[in-house]
């Protein structure tokens, strides 16, 4: 399955087009109103690429042991605790840099970062 790593809109009535692949080329249709716009090649996807970032997105929980995770030395952000439990994570699309997660030691906090 071919995964298009763009969010297009349509421009008539704003729903979210659907991209269809033919031959090189890359077609996006309206499910709504039918609206058709033809992408030349598969650079303006990339450019047209929307991340979506919600501050309030919850942490992944895991339900591994936390025993099985290593630690790093970095500081809480909640407790000031200067170890926490560290792994890696894919949460976006493939061809994106994993995300990294900490859970404090100490309070259980568990919070993100983007390379
Ligand atoms: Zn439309
Ligand atoms: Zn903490």
């Amino acid at each position: 399955m071919l995964i298009y790593m763009a969010i297009k809109f349509c421009p008539k009535c704003g729903s979210i087009m659907k991209p269809y692949r033919n031959g090189n080329k890359v077609t996006w249709r309206c499910p709504k109103c039918g609206y058709v716009e033809d992408s030349s090649t598969t650079v303006p996807l990339v450019e047209r690429t929307v991340i979506e970032h919600k501050p309030d997105e919850k942490p992944v929980v895991l339900t591994k042991a936390n025993d099985n995770l290593p630690k790093v030395k970095v500081t809480c952000p909640r407790c000031g605790n200067n170890e926490a439990y560290f792994w890696i994570q894919q949460t976006r699309a493939a061809d994106e840099p994993p995300t990294r997660f900490y859970r404090c030691t100490r309070c259980g906090y568990t919070w993100r970062e983007y390379e």
